[in-house]
């Protein structure tokens, strides 16, 4: 008989909740982040079979394992397999090292893997109940587009984003604007931290629950789980056997990318180490070193643009999977096992300069290009391997987690070349833009919110 999983709260002071109501919730109501109270465990047969599943039912799988009756397996296989239609190239470099590229899905960056399942569950639970929510979410780009093409079409689902007005590329934009539909974008006047600010102030405000706002960013559980998959993929596809273990390195700005792969390796999937690599927003990285905990307030601007976060959302929860208990300012009250992190984790930290020098390199050396994130995680798995001259003999993935086109600016810059537009962005780029600007004033956003559902 299956025990149902319950998920707790990193705060410890709210009730266990289904994963129905973590997903439809996104935040537990003391401010923490939800986690599985257990998880499965594969066995190495099983995991040997995972080789000749495709993604789709490996996906169906895995989540279907931890989520248990609440989805059931076949629900589950049906979604997965109408969403993860696209590829998972996983490039040879040299050696046993590789690049995995999660940039092909609709919006070309890894974010989609996350938020196509997500949007898809909530659906899920919500005709059931014959309800509707309106996903109201903040972006600096990336996360409102994989949102936006994600949640796009789906029935029972209005979304609203917003994005400050100058601080989205013009291609990202686009992603977002020629939806219509069921999407509404708005441009703000002001800055990521302005809009972040104006939904939290309507996910506070009481006349405004007759519209059930829900949140789609990275601290949802929805958003966590699906980012496991590609992990057990990458191993099935590369490894000679059972007992193969690999090494994974991380571009991270949030730590849910991270995150996802450690929920993968407590499930048994054979990891001897993630990398951790991020770029001058080394807070994690520092405080691996140090045991000191400072958020970097406000966040640096670098290339990699969509890793420039100066206290990670996620970090809570990778203290929690290490017997620690950090809360959401940052505060750490109980340690993590230090020890046990570090065992587990090469953390590292790359300026501009030194990404930049990457992609040259990498491209010279191997005729590839490499998009700033990718670059951050390809540069710490060098420097891992340089520390641990054990690994240059083992498998070893870098992930690559956006299509370098997203960066063709920077990427012309550096290497005089100007990568091809996917079919998808390409589409974008074309479209009939629609969106509505507004002051950074909360009140217009109510109205408008008022006026529209
Ligand atoms: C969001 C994002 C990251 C960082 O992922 P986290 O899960 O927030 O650590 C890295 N690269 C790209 C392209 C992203 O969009």
């Amino acid at each position: 008989m299956k025990t149902a999983t319950l998920y707790n709260s990193t705060n410890l002071k709210a009730p266990p909740a289904s994963f129905r109501d973590a997903l439809l919730k996104g935040l537990a109501p003391d401010g923490g982040l939800y986690m599985p109270d257990r998880l499965p465990v594969f066995s190495r047969r099983k995991l040997s079979e995972f080789s000749s599943l495709s993604y789709p039912e490996m996906a169906a799988e895995i989540i279907s394992a931890i989520t248990g009756d609440e989805t059931g397996t076949d629900e589950l296989r049906k979604i997965c397999s109408s969403i993860y239609t696209f590829g998972i190239p996983l490039e040879h470099v040299q050696d046993k090292h590789y690049i995995m590229r999660l940039d092909q899905g609709p919006t070309a960056s890894f974010k989609d893997f996350a938020a196509l399942l997500m949007g898809r569950l909530m659906q899920f639970f919500l005709k059931k109940e014959n309800r509707n929510i309106t996903i109201l979410t903040a972006t600096s780009g990336d996360t409102g587009s994989a949102v936006a093409n994600a949640f796009h079409g789906l029935d029972s689902i209005n979304v609203i984003i917003l994005y400050p007005a100058n601080e989205v590329s013009e291609l990202q934009r686009k992603q977002m604007t020629t939806l219509g539909g069921n999407v509404s974008v708005i441009e703000i006047d002001g800055k990521f931290d302005d809009c972040q600010r104006l939904v939290k102030t309507a996910f506070m405000d009481p006349s405004l629950t007759k519209f059930n706002l829900s949140s789609a960013n990275s601290i949802n559980i929805g958003r966590l789980l699906p980012q496991s998959v590609y992990y057990f993929y990458a191993w099935s596809r590369l490894a000679e056997n059972t007992e193969n273990t690999c090494i994974f390195s991380v571009p991270s700005g949030n730590f849910g990318n991270l995150a996802g792969g450690i929920l993968a390796a407590r499930m048994g999937l054979p990891v001897e180490r993630f990398v951790i690599a991020t770029n001058e927003n080394n807070e994690v990285p520092l405080f691996m070193q140090s045991e000191e905990y400072h958020p970097i307030t406000p966040s640096i601007n670098c290339i990699s643009s969509a890793m420039n976060v100066g206290h990670p959302s996620n970090l809570a929860r990778i203290i929690a999977m290490y017997g620690g208990r950090m809360d959401e300012k940052g505060i750490i009250h109980t340690m993590p096992d230090m020890n046990a992190m570090r065992r587990d984790f090469y953390a590292t930290f790359f300026s501009d300069n030194e990404t930049r020098k990457t992609i040259r390199d990498f491209y010279s050396k191997y005729g590839m290009v490499l998009e700033p994130h990718g670059a951050v995680a390809w540069a710490g798995l060098q420097e891992a391997i340089a520390n641990n001259p054990a690994y240059q003999e083992k498998l070893c993935i870098a992930v690559e987690t956006a299509h370098p086109a997203k960066f063709r600016d920077e990427i012309k810059s550096i290497l005089n070349i100007e990568p091809e537009l996917p079919e998808a962005l390409r589409k974008a780029e074309s479209e009939r833009e629609e969106f509505l600007s507004l002051d950074n004033d909360y009140d217009a956003l109510r109205r408008f919110i008022i006026q529209k559902y």
